[in-house]
């Protein structure tokens, strides 16, 4: 990469842009919301059920501008979902105070693992046990989400849950491949522990992206 290019990446002028596309928010709290999704390159959480490998090497996806970014974001919805890989590898300051200035609703979906940058509407916390959130991210998630592939993620989750402020929403989502073992026993677990609701991830079921 060249150096002026590398330097605005660094800076979070330019963002390692994996793809852009307008759809309904399948999952949580804003699912059935018509959004724009801005998917952006780069993470080395490396969950081994991530269903975007792809976007792990931000070197294969171009550095672009955040104000072309958002040029074209802005045309589409009032609400923009910035997604990964992991958002926070990166400074989202410029990108989402672009977008604010704009007058959009700015959600982050985020494994929380890196320091939360950037001003958001609404932030979903999908933790990871391979690299946990920062303390800033627990404390302003505004809603938890967690993963369940097997049945220790329900350890796990109360774990996470304890952590997050009292006012934050809480989701248990089966991991996709797994749903059909999963899903019975969220079912079981939310009926038990009803502080928790249940997420699917809808926009599989729509056949949308
Ligand atoms: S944090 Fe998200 S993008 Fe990164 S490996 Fe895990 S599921 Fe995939």
């Amino acid at each position: 990469m060249k150096k002026d290019v590398q330097e605005m990446v660094d800076r979070g002028e330019m963002l390692p842009l994996m793809e852009e596309f307008y759809t309904i928010q399948g999952e949580g709290f804003h699912k059935g919301t018509a959004a724009y999704f801005i998917r952006v390159g780069g993470c080395d959480v490396g969950c081994h059920w991530c269903d975007v490998k792809e976007s792990w090497n931000a070197e294969i996806h171009p550095p672009t501008l955040t104000s072309e970014i958002v040029e074209n974001a802005r045309k589409y919805s009032d609400t923009i979902v910035v997604t990964g890989g992991e958002p926070l590898t990166w400074d989202m300051g410029p990108l989402t105070n672009r977008l604010k200035a704009n007058g959009l609703n700015v959600h982050i979906e985020t494994s929380g693992a890196y320091p939360l940058t950037g001003t958001w509407d609404w932030i979903c916390l999908s933790p990871k046990k391979m690299k946990l959130p920062t303390d800033e991210v627990y404390a302003k998630a505004n809603e938890l989400k967690v993963i369940v592939y097997n049945k220790d993620d329900f350890r796990f989750a109360e774990e996470q849950a304890a952590k997050v402020g009292d006012a934050c929403i809480l989701y248990l989502q089966p991991e996709w491949s797994k749903r059909d073992k999963v899903v019975p026993l969220i079912v079981d677990y939310v009926m038990a522990n009803p502080k928790w609701k249940v997420s699917l991830q809808t926009h599989k079921y729509l056949n949308i992206p």
